[in-house]
């Protein structure tokens, strides 16, 4: 995985987080001036702040610094007056070390390792074991599965110039599902995404955990770049959580134009009965979604 990527990638986060927080507290603000007795004691604030604070470039001005302090007293007053909380004047950032911006006194916060540790970690396990394209084997794939083939290596080299961005892998017990999709996660990866690789077991039990407040990599499969779920429909229905999970990841990954994709021996059919409506309908989207039906069927390829 590059590393570079990793650090843009949250440097990014890093500045629309700040962003965000600033936006919300000016717009709260913005809530407050329309009471004119607080635009008014505001605004006389901010200004006598500016002029106090321009003053201290020469000399100091403690009169322009008395002033604003009284008027800082008075918006106290009136905020707690209102009922309103006084933190709330201020972008409440999610780090109050670095307010977010990763850095504190020349160093790199710990809030920006912990998450720069947390990509990486994602990342190395999702490297194990891979296979790649180069390792399939044209000679005992049918003219179907080379044409599967080159439809996803093409998809994967356009990404993100793609408009269908999920791929539902289809076929029956030693049809190679998992070794194609082994190929896109060692692909995508190669190409510095971030891919979280799961068995539909594996999601199953995190699901589960994070359901009872155990685990939060949920969370992260919500966000990762790529998210690959391998033999869906192997797993155990669990009552509230399998099928709930799983719309939740493909709908909201779907919101947010995220790659999704599955292995599975199931039928559209069996989809809709195994899961619900809504699942299917998600994964079924011609307009979201590519369907590969691989037909060697018992020819292991690996
Ligand atoms: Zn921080």
């Amino acid at each position: 995985m590059n590393k570079r990527k990793l650090i843009a990638d949250i440097k990014q986060n890093f500045m629309l987080k700040r962003l965000n927080a600033q936006e919300e507290c000016d717009n709260f603000i913005n809530t407050l001036k329309q009471d004119k007795e607080f635009k008014e004691i505001y605004d006389a604030y901010t200004k006598t702040n500016i002029e106090y604070l321009k003053s201290c470039y020469e000399k100091e001005d403690f009169e322009l610094l008395h002033k604003a302090q009284d008027l800082q007293a008075k918006i106290a007053t009136y905020l707690a007056q209102h009922n309103i909380d006084k933190s709330k004047l201020s972008p409440q950032y999610n780090c109050p070390i670095c307010n977010d911006t990763g850095v504190v006194g020349g160093r790199i916060c710990k809030c920006f390792l912990n998450e720069l540790n947390k990509k990486i970690s994602l990342n190395a396990s999702s490297q194990t074991k891979f296979n790649a394209f180069e390792n399939s084997n044209n000679q005992i794939l049918t003219d179907n599965d080379k044409k599967a083939y080159e439809v996803v290596k093409t998809w994967c080299s356009k990404y993100p110039l793609v408009t269908k961005r999920n791929i539902n892998i289809i076929g029956g017990v030693g049809s190679g599902k998992t070794f194609m999709l082994e190929c896109i996660a060692n692909e995508m990866i190669n190409r510095n995404y971030v891919v979280i690789y799961k068995t539909a077991f594996e999601f199953n039990e995190l699901a589960r955990l994070y359901h009872c407040g155990k685990n939060y990599d949920f969370a992260d499969l919500l966000t990762a770049d790529i998210v690959l779920i391998d033999d869906l429909g192997t797993e155990p229905i669990l009552k509230n959580i399998t099928v709930e999970y799983l719309y939740n990841l493909i709908n909201t990954r779907q919101i947010n134009n995220l790659p999704t994709f599955i292995t599975t021996n199931l039928s559209f059919d069996n989809i809709l009965s195994r899961y619900d409506e809504r699942i299917f309908s998600r994964l079924g989207n011609k307009n979201l979604s590519i369907n590969i039906n691989l037909t060697s069927a018992d020819k292991r390829i690996n």
